[in-house]
């Protein structure tokens, strides 16, 4: 007996975190045989800090493996808004944390909690794809507003976020430290994007997943502007500072109201994050701080590498970003003189001939309709420094020869 199985409408307007299918293509180049350099996935090669490893041990061994409560362990909230009110200078408490299985839910619940079916959201394009999947699947309309090049990096498009706003505008997000383009925040654009978001009365989730992520000078939260505290909800992941994607956990950091709903949906999805792994994220807040500076090291110097080699492709220009470990190529020339038009034959094709997969403008969202450059974005996390080497010597030759 076979039965049509009538998914839900919404399932339409379900998106996928692109770069995922691209990880897809790459395992099947390697499964055939093939050496493959991975430049796709904002995934890390690199180890969590054995104290971070050993608390979640100990935590095990102590028993730490029933459900917590829903917001997340007390010590846990406390040591997160203690961190924030340092390093963000807010005055966070207990009250003002939800402990997450990653930084990623916080997208969904943030809009759960906030969005009326109809209310307009404004997202970054370029960006990260879970912002417009999010939005659509649940009802909301996706407005996004452009990341442009500017003359040392991105930067955020700040007119065209004031044009976008309608009477339905309701909630904003910003990246600041922005995937796909490491695009940050100047003193003066923060001041302009709190003023826009109180004058309009948005509220706001404030992405800062690569807060941590910085080589160089120091990262400032839009929280610290007058009137955002009130109006967002802050992204925090342990991910990426402490290579810890796998380990999903994460917090929303914000006015108690919306926290609270944001614990009822913890009770409804997931229950709580991993008992041990909150115990593992304490000591990754209050415990030895080496392993991260060495992970931030290695980071540093595979940035270095990567863009010199890239810039020294012809065709190719790339910015030297402060933060993040993602770069964004302008290859609008290399893909012209090897004779390419289109992203997938010239993703396919470099894939194919030299191993080295990446993603391109499109896995970010749809292009602007005046964009005439090209673009790729190339994550260095996931990929040491023998291997950017290697790969980018043949991505140079392929596009040389
Ligand atoms: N936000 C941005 C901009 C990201 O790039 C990522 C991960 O790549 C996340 C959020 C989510 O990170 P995680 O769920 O691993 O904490």
């Amino acid at each position: 007996m076979s039965k049509t199985i009538q998914l839900a409408d919404r399932v339409e307007n379900l998106g996928v975190e692109t770069a995922f299918l691209v990880a897809g293509k790459a395992a099947t180049h390697a499964a055939a045989g093939n050496e493959v350099y991975p430049f796709h996935l904002g995934d890390m090669n690199l180890p969590t800090p054995p104290n971070i490893i050993e608390a979640a041990y100990k935590a095990m061994r102590d028993g730490k493996n029933g459900y917590t409560p829903n917001a997340g362990i007390p010590q846990l909230r406390e040591a997160l808004a203690a961190e924030f009110n340092t390093t963000r200078k807010t005055n966070y408490n207990i009250d003002n944390v939800a402990v997450q299985p990653g930084g990623k839910p916080v997208i969904s619940k943030f809009l759960l909690a906030l969005m009326n079916p109809g209310d307009e959201v404004l997202y970054p394009n370029p960006g990260f794809p879970i912002y417009e999947s999010q939005i659509r699947f649940h009802g909301g309309m996706a407005v996004s507003y452009p990341i442009i090049p500017g003359e040392k990096n991105f930067s955020f498009d700040l007119n065209a976020i004031e044009e976008a706003i309608t009477d339905r505008t309701k909630l904003l997000i910003v990246n600041d430290w922005h995937n796909p383009t490491s695009a940050e925040c100047s003193a003066e654009d923060r001041k302009k994007i709190a003023e826009i978001a109180v004058k309009y009365d948005l509220t706001v989730l404030l992405d800062e997943a690569y807060f941590d992520v910085r080589y160089d000078g120091e990262s400032v939260s839009l929280i610290r502007e007058p009137g955002m505290m009130e109006r967002s909800v802050i992204l925090h992941t342990f991910s990426k500072k402490y290579a810890m994607t796998g380990w999903r956990v994460g917090a929303a950091l914000g006015p108690k109201s919306i926290v609270d709903v944001i614990a009822k949906l913890n009770v409804n999805d997931e229950s709580c994050t991993s008992h041990s792994n909150q115990y593992a994220a304490c000591e990754a807040l209050q415990g030895d701080q080496a392993g991260a500076r060495k992970i931030l090291t290695l980071l540093q110097e595979r940035r270095d590498l990567t863009v010199e080699m890239l810039n020294s492709i012809e065709g190719i220009n790339c910015y030297k970003p402060n933060a993040t470990f993602y770069l964004y190529p302008d290859v609008t020339e290399a893909m012209k003189n090897a004779g390419y038009t289109g992203y997938q034959p010239f993703l396919d094709a470099v894939l194919k001939h030299t191993g080295v997969s990446m993603c391109a403008r499109t896995h970010f969202g749809t292009p602007l309709l005046d964009e005439k450059r090209k673009y790729l974005r190339l994550a260095y996390s996931g990929i040491d420094k023998e291997m950017i080497d290697k790969g980018l010597t043949r991505l140079k030759t392929f596009l040389e020869r």
